[in-house]
């Protein structure tokens, strides 16, 4: 269905971003990934993937706190495999702290990855997909960008933020063949989910696995996490034409999180 189309996703290197990859590429698209880690890791993930969809996978290390970075990171996706169709915001990083406790640096590098750098990855796509009357963005938001939860000021900042940036683009684009939505993920199991996981089997003295199944219970009605496969199954859907008219919406797959 995406054959030929270039899909840039940033932090993907790792759990939502790397399930919407492979969910992308499975369906034809090129790919220009982006995230941290390490060098060798990441080279086995883009030749793999490149090898198993049988697509061009590139690789960019830009810092999403970075503006410079993004732009030469979308230049980049142009000059390697041709101007970028889809566009996928996922990049992000949690911090937990009551307010008064919350560090300044924290809050700045949080709307930084999680708000910030999907405003000029969008600036920088937009003019392309004008062009050529055509266009995906999926914004990765969160459950939280749809209601609030204690300790996580910029990151509820941030993802409420990106909801509304979600909107402002759809609207900009509502009469082009554009479409830009948000996806609300509530709990999914990840390297991001499981520090929070660790943390509070630290605090309470219990176990991983309990921490585990206490975390989920306490917000998500259905007992389970959802799957970076289900997010990128989301994701695919918004891009097919189908999807056509779907426009500025933030989409929740939350195991009923917030229809409480
Ligand atoms: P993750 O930690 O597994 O992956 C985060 C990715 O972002 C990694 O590839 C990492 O390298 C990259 N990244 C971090 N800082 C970066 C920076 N400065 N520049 C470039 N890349 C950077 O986390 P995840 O759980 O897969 O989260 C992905 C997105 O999904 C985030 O926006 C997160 O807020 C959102 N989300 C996650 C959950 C969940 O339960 N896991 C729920 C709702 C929303």
């Amino acid at each position: 269905m995406l054959k030929g189309k270039t899909a840039v996703v940033t932090g993907s290197t790792s759990g939502i971003g790397l399930g919407i990859a492979r969910a992308l590429a499975a369906q034809g698209a090129n790919l220009m990934l982006n995230g941290f880690g390490e060098a060798g890791e990441i080279e086995k993930l883009r030749a793999g993937l490149a090898a198993e969809f049988k697509v061009k996978a590139a690789y960019s290390g830009a810092d999403m706190t970075k503006p410079e970075q993004i732009r030469e990171m979308i230049a980049g996706a142009g000059r390697e495999l041709g101007a970028v169709d889809i566009l996928v915001n996922n990049a992000g990083i949690q911090h937990t702290a009551p307010l008064e406790e919350f560090p300044e640096e924290r809050w700045d590098a949080v709307i930084a990855i999680n708000l910030s750098s999907s405003f000029h990855t969008a600036k920088a796509v937009l003019p392309q997909m004008r062009q050529r009357n055509w266009g995906r963005i999926i914004n990765i938001a969160s459950v939280h960008g749809l209601v609030a939860s204690v300790q996580k000021a910029a990151y509820i900042a941030a993802k409420h933020g990106l909801v509304g940036l979600t909107k402002v683009i759809a609207l900009e684009t509502a009469q082009t063949r554009i479409t830009c939505n948000a996806i609300c993920p509530g709990w999914v199991l990840t390297p991001l989910v499981q520090k929070q996981i660790d943390a509070r089997a630290a605090k309470e003295g219990i176990s991983v696995e309990r921490a585990k199944m206490d975390l989920v219970a306490e917000k998500q009605p259905s007992r389970d996490f959802a799957t970076p496969e289900q997010i990128g199954a989301l994701a695919v859907f918004l891009c097919s034409e189908a999807a056509a008219q779907i426009r500025g919406a933030a989409l929740p797959i939350d195991g009923a999180w917030s229809a409480q």
